[in-house]
């Protein structure tokens, strides 16, 4: 099952993703994690990425496409995948159904995730990520057992330089300008399944679970 997750920052893409992964079996593929463990490691990528990711803009597609190409060419790929924040321009959908393509593959669902802006900024603000392993929380919706630590790892729990509300605004309307074409992309391919994305976790879960049947 090759499935991409669409929808605003802070639509829950990531928070549904991994509670995917963990059902189907497939690997959660998160170009932003990329950047982020990149950044963490400090390679060339990830000082480039900061850049962009810090304004809330979007790095340059050619950069991001060469990252997916690798990954998915990765055994752990074979049986299926979760795109989460790839892709969010045309030229990234056009780049990933080519190299689907050249090796048989196609998307076989596209999960539009929908939430309204205003639970958006909600949503980021309130964002704790764990500096170690990448979980995601949040202080009001998914609070950690013991505040600021990771359930899973017991990593310190940080808040993201891009979830402060002037960068959140920014990255909306790069979302839109950029990455919401897509959906009458995908629309138009018959691959689009809208999700409503402001339900509970549990309840988004099922809705996607219901899609994928
Ligand atoms: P995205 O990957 O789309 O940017 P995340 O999965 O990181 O979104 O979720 C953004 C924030 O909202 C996180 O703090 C997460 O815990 C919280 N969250 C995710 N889904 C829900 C939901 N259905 N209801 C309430 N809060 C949610
Ligand atoms: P969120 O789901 O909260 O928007 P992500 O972790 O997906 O955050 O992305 C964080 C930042 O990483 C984006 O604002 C952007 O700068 C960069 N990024 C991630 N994925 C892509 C992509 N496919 N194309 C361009 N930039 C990306
Ligand atoms: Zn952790």
């Amino acid at each position: 099952m090759n499935l991409i997750l669409l929808g605003p920052p802070g639509a829950g893409k990531g928070t549904q993703a991994e509670r995917m992964s963990a059902l189907y079996g497939i690997p959660h593929i998160s170009t932003g994690d990329i950047f982020r463990e990149n950044l963490k490691k400090g390679t060339e990528l990830g000082l480039k990425a900061k850049e962009y990711m810090d304004r809330g803009e979007l790095v340059p597609d050619e950069v991001v496409i060469g990252i997916v190409r690798e990954r998915l060419a990765e055994p752990d790929c074979e049986t299926g995948f979760i795109l989460d924040g790839f892709p969010r321009t045309v030229a990234q959908a056009d780049a990933l159904k080519e190299m689907l393509a050249e090796t048989g593959r196609a998307i076989d669902h596209v999960l539009n995730v929908q939430v309204p802006d205003e639970v958006v900024v909600e949503r980021l603000t309130a964002r704790r990520t764990c500096r170690s392993c990448g979980a995601v929380y949040h202080l009001k919706f998914n609070p950690p057992r013991v505040e600021g630590k990771c359930d899973s790892c017991g990593g310190e729990l940080y808040v993201r330089d891009d979830d402060r509300e002037e960068t959140v605004r920014a990255r909306l309307r790069e979302y839109r300008a950029k990455t919401q074409p897509l959906i009458e992309y995908y629309r138009s391919e018959g691959l689009l399944r809208d999700v409503d994305g402001g339900a509970s976790m549990d309840e988004v879960l099922a809705s996607i679970r219901k899609i994928l049947l």
